[in-house]
């Protein structure tokens, strides 16, 4: 007989994770399947640091969500044992009407934020390692902070498996079939076939495969991960010195980084924000180029000139995009119980512990009290 479940998870990455143990926790019996194993470096979830901040620039709208993912963060953390989440506070840089800088304006405002704008010669003062343009400017975002993303998929995965969830790493789903809603869904992998009232599908940078029937317009995007030595020594780049940061140039281009973290690889982390190339997961290049590595020591050196030093590691992770910059989180068109779960953009792992919770709300409840009406697909249909 085929291994019936209340709600299979396809992929265990940052989101599935999540999912599993927001389900679990509510009784469900769930079943997670994962392509490799726990907390890899093969998708989007890798590289010890995701930045978590309020002030959201993208839209306001994205506040609600990102005050119950602190809220999330924080529990998850004490009941785990260890936190997840270091709080550096963030500064947002750039000219004042940078999209940047005005639009964390415009979300702190909107939601009553706490913040603080500082001037160019209050910024060269407070953090002496950085070399601003004469007019950039900054928010500073106090609850901006880091979330170490291994360890929130670990931690959600071990916290799936105590309340429950059968777990299941390098199997991966092979196709799945629903019939209208309310049906059950079958899912097929190389060591057999499992069924289950709902799927939840969060396969991160494999979205556009396992969803190639909607045909989608979701981009992988190749992105990479910069580890400096600073040449001024780390300690002033310590977590107490130094926040996080997200810079928007003058041509445009952001990057962003954050503080030393203790540990492996070592060194101080920086990457640009959005600029990547199209990629596959199968075909995605993980060699990082010299020309690479020289365009971020240009960055650096004219911004952060202390951490011009050598590099230390580098390694590739990938996006998966939408036209508009906003995640996809909706019922599947024609299977109601086929959820999906595709938020990242670049910028959707702050959002994990909210997301899990939205996913598992869809599956238990068919609706979520979370303002999610910014992720719906029908706004690809219209773009169309
Ligand atoms: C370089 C980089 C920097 C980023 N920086 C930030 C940041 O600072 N702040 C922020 O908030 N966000 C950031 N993001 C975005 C964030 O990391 C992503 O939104 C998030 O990791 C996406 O998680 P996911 O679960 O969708 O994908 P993943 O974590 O990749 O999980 C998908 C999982 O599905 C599995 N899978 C796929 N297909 C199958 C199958 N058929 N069967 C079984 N398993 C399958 C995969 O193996 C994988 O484990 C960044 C992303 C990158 C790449």
């Amino acid at each position: 007989m085929r291994p019936t479940f209340d709600v299979i998870v396809l992929g265990l990455g940052g989101m599935g994770s999540a999912t599993a143990y927001h389900l679990a926790r509510r009784g469900q019996r769930v079943l997670g399947l994962e392509r490799f194993t726990p907390a890899h470096a093969r998708g989007s979830s890798h590289g010890r640091s995701r930045v978590i901040r309020l002030a959201y620039f993208e839209d306001p709208a994205y506040v609600p969500l990102l005050l119950r993912a602190y809220e999330l963060w924080l529990e998850l953390g004490r009941s785990a044992g260890e936190p997840l989440l270091t709080a550096t506070g963030g500064l947002m840089l750039g000219s004042s009407d940078s999209a940047l800088v005005a639009g964390s304006l415009r979300s702190a405002r909107s939601h009553g934020l706490a913040h603080e704008l500082y001037t160019n010669a209050e910024l060269r003062r407070r953090y002496p390692q950085l070399l601003p343009a004469a007019e950039t400017v900054a928010l500073l975002d106090p609850r901006a902070g880091f979330i170490d993303p291994e360890a929130s998929v670990r931690v959600h995965l071990q916290q799936a498996a105590a309340a429950g969830a059968e777990l299941h790493f390098s199997e991966p789903a092979l196709s799945f079939t629903a019939a209208a809603s309310g049906d059950r869904v079958r899912v097929r992998t190389e060591r057999g076939e499992y069924e289950a009232g709902a799927l939840v599908l969060t396969p991160g940078p494999w979205a556009p495969q396992v969803l190639a029937d909607l045909a989608l317009p979701l981009t992988v995007e190749r992105h990479v991960l910069y580890w400096f030595e600073p040449s001024t020594g780390v300690a002033a780049f310590s977590a107490d010195r130094f926040p996080v940061y997200i810079w928007e140039r003058a041509d445009g281009v952001h990057f962003y980084g954050f503080p030393h973290q203790p540990g492996p690889p070592g060194g101080v982390k920086v990457a640009f924000f959005h600029v990547g190339s199209p990629c596959t997961p199968e075909g995605i290049d993980r060699e990082v180029k010299e020309s690479e590595v020289a365009a971020m020591r240009r960055c650096v050196r004219e911004h952060i000139p202390g951490l011009y030093g050598p590099l230390l590691h580098a390694t590739t992770c990938m996006y998966t995009r939408t036209p508009d910059g906003h995640f996809v989180i909706a019922p599947h068109p024609r299977h109601g119980n086929v959820i999906i779960g595709s938020p990242c953009s670049g910028h959707g792992f702050k959002f994990v512990p909210v997301i899990g919770e939205i996913l598992a709300d869809l599956v238990t409840r068919g609706a979520t009290a979370h303002p999610i009406a910014l992720f719906g697909l029908s706004r690809f249909a219209a773009a169309r």
